[in-house]
């Protein structure tokens, strides 16, 4: 995860770990080598300018500390922006008062968003809860079966009918999540190749029918700015309430995960990191600063 850019990043500290301080000389070649190793990891252009800017007002404004080399005080300084730009503390799921909790799951085609479903009941079966699924993504022909296997294998019920209804599904589903005593239902909505309205009004209509608790959007991290764009319209239409970025096993730059959380101002919920079941796990800004850093 990250390799590329923590390389770099590592470089950038190595030109000024030889130094005795930090001079306004090394301080603004530093800052110019983050910012061109954030710039290639494909991280948003603003959101490296601010990260930087900050970095450097920092680095300026401590000047030579006797303590520590300047190598460290710049990896300290830069992992302190880091785990702000990620939001800085870990957020969780809303759950309702009133159960059962209804979480929407929607994003791209491909994004992960059947396979994060079944991860999610996983793990807030294993957190005690006792949560069902709702197959709605109806138009995808492999998707209500691929759901179905993933969720017999975690055990957990799915809710799903042979018609193409997403509506119908996602409502008739928090009928039998309340005849069942399910605490949390997880619709997994349809995707498409690309952003597009009949998808944005679908969501949209099954939030306010079921009175979703939680709108989750599923994003592949390793599509870095086109990650972030696709957030950014997504938002705009349906205002989710959380991002979860997949694929991170894959991803080696960590553009997405760097920008999205300031880019949509939507704090990341979840990570993924692979197919298996148990590879989810909640977003901590500062694990994922310290694994950026190396
Ligand atoms: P959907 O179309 O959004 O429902 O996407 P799927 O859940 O079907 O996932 C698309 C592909 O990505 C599948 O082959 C998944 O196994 C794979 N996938 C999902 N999440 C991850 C992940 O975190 N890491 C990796 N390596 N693959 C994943």
């Amino acid at each position: 995860m990250f390799e590329d850019l923590s390389t770099k990043l590592e470089s950038a500290f190595k030109s000024v770990s030889g130094q005795a301080r930090l001079s306004d000389i090394n301080v603004a070649e530093t800052v110019r080598e983050i910012r061109r190793a954030l710039l290639d990891a494909d991280v948003n252009y603003e959101v490296a300018r601010s990260l930087t800017s900050a970095v450097k007002e920092k680095a300026l404004g401590q000047g030579g500390l006797a303590s520590v080399t300047p190598g460290q005080q710049f990896t300290k300084i830069v992992y302190d922006e880091l785990v702000s730009a990620l939001g800085q503390e870990q957020e969780e799921i809303t759950f309702s008062q009133v159960p059962p909790t209804v979480i929407l799951i929607a994003g791209l085609q491909g994004s992960g968003k059947t396979t994060f479903s079944a991860k999610l009941a996983k793990w807030l079966k294993d957190q005690g809860k006792n949560p069902m699924l709702a197959a709605a993504d109806v138009y995808r022909p492999a998707a209500v079966d691929q759901l179905r296997t993933l969720a017999s294998d975690i055990d957990v019920p799915v809710h799903s009918i042979a018609e193409k209804d997403a509506l119908r599904v996602a409502k008739e589903a928090v009928s039998e999540a309340k005849k069942a005593a399910r605490d949390v239902l997880i619709i997994d909505t349809a995707g498409r190749m690309h952003v597009d309205e009949h998808m944005m009004d679908e969501v949209s209509r099954i939030r306010q029918t079921v009175n979703a608790t939680e709108v989750l959007f599923v994003v592949d991290a390793m599509t870095g700015q086109d990650a972030v764009n696709t957030a950014r319209q997504f938002n705009k239409q349906i205002d989710f309430d959380g991002v979860v970025l997949t694929k991170l096993d894959g991803d080696t730059r960590g553009g997405a995960a760097i920008s999205i959380r300031n880019v949509v101002d939507k704090p990341i919920k979840f990570v993924s990191t692979g197919e298996k079941m148990d590879t989810i796990s909640p977003f901590y800004p500062d694990r994922m600063a310290q694994r950026i850093l190396g």
